[in-house]
């Protein structure tokens, strides 16, 4: 049943079926667009383009209103309970959501004495805004202590060990959704849970919009940010969700330019065509691929899959991964199993996966999938591996 339901999906994406020989396996980095998003845009471009907020003609209002309603449907997509008192800002991606937390809230929030946490081994565009706000205000005279997120073992937030190390001046915490190399629900209710009701926390939903259902009401989050282009909408496009409580009010400077109208109009349609499709069932077929691939890759002793150490065996119930599978060749290097790959057909990421402080721990190959792979994609990709396997 979710396999009739998923080719019929995958049939709406125009550059998956141009091709079957080239597959895939890279949406981690960016996602396919459906036709019904293409559609969205090039009706919009043909029919009624204009800029916002600046005409009194019918194209100019009709831009006016689409942004609106826009942000509308963010909020319904997010699942936020009470619109009114939140805000939604588009911006260009997650990068520039969490940069402009970090320089239009963070930066006039912190008092000398204050403390952060910060997830190190996320992704940089969610450490590098904190550091820079706190070496900010460092140079004002402003002493804010930056204290690392603990990991567990399957690279989960330690919440075992975070009570520890916060303070009655923990102010803010950063956190990732779905980690991006590792693919595991970072679970965030239990991150409220463990951290108290007062804490400021700003979630990096990059790699989960689009992907399973992201409820901002039951994270409990303050912030939350994503990139457009990884939710099937047009690149440069991006949300900035606000909850406008705690006292973390947001008001964003600066933004008096011209909208990315035709982006914005991709990411509703984008929006709506995941919601059709189901978050729920897009997320269980993303979950069962990736375990599939996890299960055939453990069978062979020449790879090992991150975050899933064969000495955790049971640490598939741990953490649900959302098909992001992370492996590395004992011997062959990731660049070039990169290239071996990719001479077969196979799209996916090598080397660092944007990960700061780790070194050449992070140097791999990363497969990431989404609800218009196959069984059958899986399946081929685990030959070829199976090849190389010694
Ligand atoms: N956070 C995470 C977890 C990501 O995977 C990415 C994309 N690589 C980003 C943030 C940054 O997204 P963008 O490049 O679209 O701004």
């Amino acid at each position: 049943e979710l396999r009739c339901w998923q080719e019929g999906l995958r049939e709406q994406f125009p550059i998956l079926v141009a091709d079957p020989g080239q597959v895939y396996l890279d949406s981690a980095a960016t996602a396919q667009k459906p036709q019904a998003v293409l559609d969205a845009v090039t009706g919009y471009l043909t029919s009624e383009n204009a800029n916002a907020g600046r005409g009194t003609y019918r194209w100019a209002n009709r831009t006016t209103a689409l942004i609106d309603q826009a942000r509308e449907r963010v909020s319904v997509f997010l699942g936020d309970p009470s619109p009114s008192r939140s805000g939604v800002h588009f911006v260009s991606g997650a990068t520039e959501g969490l940069r402009t937390v970090a320089r239009d809230w963070l930066v006039g929030e912190l008092r000398d004495g204050d403390e952060i946490i910060v997830p190190f081994a996320d992704h940089t565009a969610n450490t590098m805004p904190w550091q820079e706000a706190v070496d900010l205000l460092a140079r004002q005279g402003v002493r804010v202590a930056v204290r690392e997120m603990p990991y567990d073992a399957a690279h989960d937030y330690d919440m075992r060990a975070l009570p520890g190390l916060m303070t009655e001046r923990t102010r803010f915490i950063a956190a990732t959704h779905v980690h991006h190399v590792y693919g595991g629900d970072m679970n965030l209710a239990r991150l409220r849970a463990a951290a108290g009701p007062e804490v400021i926390i700003c979630v990096d939903a990059a790699q989960s919009a689009g992907h399973l259902p992201v409820d901002v009401a039951a994270m409990d989050a303050d912030f939350v940010v994503f990139s457009g282009h990884k939710a099937m909408a047009l690149p440069g496009t991006g949300v900035l969700w606000a909850a406008n409580r705690r006292g973390a009010r947001f008001t964003p400077g600066g933004w008096s330019g011209t909208p990315n109208t035709s982006g914005i109009v991709s990411l509703v349609a984008a929006l709506d065509w995941l919601d059709a499709a189901g978050l729920d069932r897009i997320a269980r077929w993303t979950v069962a691929l990736g375990a599939r691939l996890t299960d055939g890759l453990r069978k062979l002793p020449a790879y090992e899959v991150l975050g899933c150490q064969r000495s955790l065996a049971a640490d598939s119930t741990v953490q649900q991964r959302h098909g992001i599978v992370t492996l590395r060749h004992h011997a062959i290097g990731s660049n070039d199993l990169g290239f071996i790959l990719a001479a077969e057909g196979f799209m996916v990421r090598s080397d660092g996966h944007c990960q700061a402080h780790q070194g050449e721990k992070t140097s791999s190959v990363r497969v990431s999938l989404h609800v218009y792979n196959t069984v059958d994609e899986v399946d081929r990709l685990l030959d070829v591996l199976a090849g190389l396997d010694d």
